[in-house]
């Protein structure tokens, strides 16, 4: 099963020409989620491979401007669309009178939104075979990350083997595969070393913004993909601590603590060139990416090789958005 990461928007606070404010979309088969939703999502959106699908999933992580401004215009926009599907938004403490605040911009919509307020630990309903739980992380107001655990995958059943065992083709080769002994003309056939040893499923982390925190720390232990925000560089560390935000520096070394197959900063400010912070990040913790709008992080079954950055990878192939022209 596909799972994906594209960074729609990468800088913090406000966008740049080339930049713009926090929005991730990460999809995993055919579901698509979205993580913050910044003002001008939609037309990232329209410039990305998904183009304005009907997401049916979008976690805020926290009420900062640069996190929920996109809402009202996607939202409207869908609302124009006549859209149907219902839509959920989840969030932390505040979520709800946020929507209620906006919702004389948005006006009526077509469509049941729903809005959930989570705590730390609360998951997101309604997923099947992986799970969305909340972290409570470390901001100037109520705050979460969000953890993406696949459930584990079943061991490889060996087909070979239980028939030399004599398991006929049909249900009761199911039932061998589920673990259980079967008989077959009064001969039992034991499914005891058919199906190997289950395999750990994939892990991606989202920080939100945060100062580091044991939350993520913990959470991070081996993920396959951790989305960490690096606001700010060394030189501004004060800056940082201030604004309950974490350097580069900080974001590495917990990434590197924590082990994690691939560290992608973001929320970087933008008044630093992207190769100075791949510098200074890479020096830390060498399985450090920083990826730039529409860049693409393609995450594999641990076996099947490393999370690998696309650049642009979720860029429309046929979209010239301007700062392409
Ligand atoms: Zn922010
Ligand atoms: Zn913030």
């Amino acid at each position: 099963m596909d799972l994906r990461v594209t960074f729609l928007g990468t800088a913090a606070a406000a966008p740049s020409q080339a930049q713009n404010v926090a929005a991730t979309l990460v999809q995993r088969g055919p579901e698509r989620l979205l993580v913050d939703c910044g003002e001008g999502t939609q037309r990232q959106l329209q410039w990305s491979y998904a183009g304005l699908a009907e997401i049916e999933t979008i976690l805020l992580t926290h009420n900062h401007a640069d996190h929920y401004l996109g809402l009202p215009g996607l939202l409207k926009t869908y609302a124009n669309h006549q859209r149907q599907k219902p839509l959920t938004v989840y969030g932390p403490a505040g979520t709800w009178m946020l929507l209620r605040t906006l919702s004389g911009v948005i006006g009526r919509l077509p469509f049941e939104l729903e809005i959930v307020e989570l705590e730390a630990g609360d998951e997101v309903k309604g997923t099947r075979d992986y799970t969305i739980t909340a972290l409570r992380v470390e901001h100037r107001l109520p705050a979460l990350g969000y953890v993406l655990a696949e459930a584990a995958r079943p061991g490889r059943f060996d087909v070979a083997e239980a028939k030399r065992r004599g398991a006929p083709d049909g249900p009761l080769m199911g039932e061998l595969a589920r673990g259980q002994d079967i008989t077959v003309a009064g001969h039992v056939v034991a499914a005891a070393g058919l199906v190997g040893a289950s395999q750990p499923g994939r892990k991606l982390v989202f920080s939100g913004d945060t100062q580091p925190c044991a939350a993520v720390l913990e959470a991070a232990r081996g993920a396959d993909l951790l989305v960490h925000e690096g606001t700010f560089l060394d030189e501004e560390e004060a800056e940082a601590k201030k604004s309950a935000h974490s350097t580069v520096r900080e974001a590495c070394e917990l990434a590197r603590e924590a082990d994690v197959r691939l560290l992608a900063l973001t929320h970087v400010s933008s008044r630093y060139r992207k190769q100075d912070v791949r510098k200074i990040a890479q020096s830390v913790f060498a399985a450090t990416v920083v990826p730039a709008d529409f860049d693409q992080i393609d995450v594999p079954y641990p076996e099947r090789g490393q999370p690998l950055l696309r650049k642009q990878g979720g860029l429309d192939s046929d979209a010239v958005p301007p700062f392409r022209r």
